[in-house]
């Protein structure tokens, strides 16, 4: 990432929660770079039945992004991998 607001928010919320397990989400992705991890926001929604009506049952889904909500900053794949990708 371009910038260290993941660490130092979750650090912040580790300290206000009492909890050193507390955690931003995120998902982890496995591209030509290596592994990686993308912080995530969550999405509820309620799936669609084949008779076009919804299911009562909220359901989730992860969604990245690719701007830091914090700092506004663009979040980079990795910066030593990018220097040397020459697409
Ligand atoms: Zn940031």
């Amino acid at each position: 990432m371009a910038c260290n607001c993941r660490e130092q928010i979750t650090k912040m919320i580790r300290e206000q929660l009492g909890d050193p397990l507390a955690n931003i989400r995120g998902v982890i992705c496995f591209g030509k770079d290596g592994v990686q991890f993308k912080p995530t926001v969550a999405i509820t929604y309620r799936k669609k039945k084949k008779d076009g009506s919804f299911c009562k049952a909220q359901s989730e889904m992860e969604l990245s992004y690719e701007y830091c909500p914090f700092c506004g900053r663009k979040i980079e794949e990795d910066k030593e991998f990018k220097k040397e990708d020459k697409q």
